[in-house]
């Protein structure tokens, strides 16, 4: 069982990462803006309530992200674990997220965190914005959606810091070179593939 969490400015290769991490450890990935942008494509009440603010770059609300993310586990393929990836995003979404894991006696295992210049992303951000039609990714929003982690997200890494949960790993370079930096972090907390696991 492995419960994880991805953290790292907007455009330090998140979304990648946690595909894979997903593949190789076999958990799935629980990320809120993914849901949100379903919800909002299929115009569902939530789509319709978070569409203006997420266009504009700001949070959603606490109360909507915890209540969608205390939904999502709840559902079988996280009981036997998962990656968070763009959660939580503020110190009360980490105190519920807290919670909610601690109701069922589990902690989160691991932090990875995503390491990058903040201006080397901007660029990234722009190139995605045009392959994907993402709406929130003009340079405005994306300066706006990163002084908001700076200032909002930021302060969390130091929270689990002090639980000694944080991996630090260099997001420059091949997406290949990151993953092995986040498979041989994993490893050397113990958190090996299933695969190697019962070998
Ligand atoms: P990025 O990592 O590029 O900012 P995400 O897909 O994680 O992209 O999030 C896109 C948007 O969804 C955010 O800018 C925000 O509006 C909303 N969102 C996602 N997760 C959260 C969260 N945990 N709390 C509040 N808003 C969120």
């Amino acid at each position: 069982m492995t419960r994880l969490l991805i953290v790292g400015p907007p455009g330090a290769g998140k979304g990648t990462q946690s595909t894979r991490i997903t593949e190789t450890y076999q958990i799935p990935a629980i990320a809120t803006g993914d849901i949100f942008r379903a919800n909002i494509k299929n115009q569902t009440d939530l789509g319709k309530q978070v569409k203006a603010i997420i266009d504009a770059g700001d949070f959603v609300p606490d109360s909507l992200t915890n209540d969608l993310v205390a939904s999502r586990l709840q559902e079988a393929d996280a009981r036997g674990g998962f990656l968070f990836d763009g959660y939580p995003r503020t110190l009360d979404q980490l105190r519920f997220l807290d919670e909610v894991l601690a109701a069922d006696g589990a902690a989160l295992d691991a932090v990875i965190q995503l390491v990058v210049d903040p201006d080397e992303v901007v660029s990234r951000l722009l190139k995605r914005a045009h392959q994907e039609g993402r709406t929130d990714d003009t340079e405005e929003t994306i300066r706006h959606r990163q002084s908001l982690y700076q200032r909002e997200t930021a302060p969390l890494i130091a929270v689990y810091g002090e639980r000694g949960l944080v991996l630090e790993i260099d997001a420059l370079g091949q997406v290949d070179d990151v993953s092995s930096r986040i498979a041989e972090s994993l490893a050397s907390r113990g958190i090996v593939t299933p695969d190697t696991a019962t070998r």
